[in-house]
């Protein structure tokens, strides 16, 4: 298995091995740089909210039961969802595995309930030490999110259990790629984390835009796409960042972590300052250790609050069916996924450079080893989930 082609075992899964669930689109927050509640965000001209149905969450996760796939839960914000206990409990009784991405507000209150559901993790978004996270994301939020993860951490001490394990997600832009440092070392306490993600802002330049349009006009009939517009950037913005010094900063959080026992994971996997610098410059392809296919779309889906089925996080604008109409294994074997692969088969899309999954070198073979390589993250330009 080499360049993104997954074993013929998940290949021909008749269902998904690894599902993202978009409970809802409200959140709390209104960070500024949030592809859905920011400033430019999407979600602010939408004039009715959506929460997916419990009805239809259960029936997906019992149709999806026998490949025990993972789950990877987010918004808005999920822990605002008002069945989130419940949507827990049925995943873990079916079996499986679920991810949490949240920004950390509401944590507190609801740390008894996540230490009885036991997710697996719980990513908890922020964008640098107090002062750079709530410029972003409002007065207070940094605070809460560690009293938060306190009380989590120490309940489940209580209980002598290790779930959920607390993660921490940072999503490196020009405001705060000089404060990763100060994040972990001086503002976190390092010893109560299980897991670190870092990732780089992700974007796309108007031409990469442009020719996706091309593509879904030419080959899916699918006239423009708006919602991967949120991504597009002019790599300019990046020019005067400091590549090296994240790199040491991300050098020195990597020996920590390996010393520590805690799980870093990095988008690109080769943080290196050469890498990061070519990232930033949209020299994609000459970075090391990215792909060149895609084997995601044969292993995992993703459904939004409207019910929406699409392959490739965030970008919503091909959409393969919907859940409110088809069942997800129906749509998972339908003729468009089909289609969606075929065009895989052959190429990437132009857009591929801004998806998270881009830069997993070996992609997983299922959904128990997919975890692994995800990444997290929520509605800023730069990460792709949401909470
Ligand atoms: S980044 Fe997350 S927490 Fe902030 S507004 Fe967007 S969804 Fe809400
Ligand atoms: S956007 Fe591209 S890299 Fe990302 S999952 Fe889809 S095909 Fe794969």
């Amino acid at each position: 298995m080499s360049d993104g082609v997954v074993s013929s075992s998940a290949l021909n899964s008749p269902l998904p091995r690894w599902i993202f669930l978009q409970l809802l689109e409200h959140c709390n927050l209104r960070c500024h740089m949030c592809y859905e509640w920011g400033d430019s965000g999407a979600y602010r001209e939408k004039t009715s909210l959506k929460k997916l149905d419990l009805d239809v969450i259960k029936a997906i996760i019992k149709e999806c039961e026998p490949v025990r796939p993972y789950y990877e839960l987010f918004g808005g914000e999920p822990l605002m969802y008002p069945h989130i206990e419940e949507v827990l409990f049925a995943i873990q009784r079916a079996g499986s595995r679920v991810h949490l991405p949240t920004n950390g507000t509401l944590l507190e209150q609801m740390a008894e309930m996540l230490v009885a559901t036991e997710p697996d993790k719980l990513w908890v978004s922020l964008d640098g030490p107090p002062e750079i996270n709530n410029r972003q994301r409002g007065e207070g939020v940094f605070e809460k999110a560690v009293k938060g993860m306190d009380k989590v951490h120490a309940l489940r001490s209580k209980k002598g259990s290790p779930y959920p394990h607390i993660g921490v997600g940072l999503c490196v832009t020009p405001t705060n790629h000089l404060h990763i440092e100060d994040l972990f070392f001086e503002a976190l306490d390092l010893g109560k984390l299980d897991c670190i993600s870092l990732e780089l802002q992700s974007y796309m330049t108007q031409d990469n835009h442009r020719s996706y349009e091309k593509v879904l006009q030419q080959e899916f009939g699918v006239l423009t796409a708006p919602l991967a517009k949120g991504f597009v950037a002019n790599p300019e913005q990046f020019a005067d960042m400091d590549f090296r010094r994240i790199a040491q900063q991300i050098a020195k959080l990597s020996e920590h972590c390996h010393r520590a026992g805690i799980y870093l994971n990095t988008y690109p996997k080769d943080p290196s300052e050469e890498n990061i610098r070519k990232y930033f410059s949209a020299d994609w392809f000459s970075m090391s250790r990215v792909k060149k296919r895609c084997s995601f779309p044969w292993v995992s889906t993703e459904i939004n609050a409207r019910g929406d089925v699409t392959s490739c996080h965030a970008f919503y604008d091909l959409t393969l069916g919907n859940v409110y109409q088809s069942s997800i294994g129906e749509i998972w074997r339908g003729e468009k996924y089909v289609k969606y692969r075929n065009h895989l088969r052959k190429k990437l899309f132009p857009i591929c450079q801004a998806c998270c999954l881009f830069y997993n070198e070996k992609p997983p073979e299922g959904a128990r080893e997919a975890v692994q390589y995800v990444s997290i993250g929520e509605g800023q330009a730069g990460h792709n989930l949401v909470s």
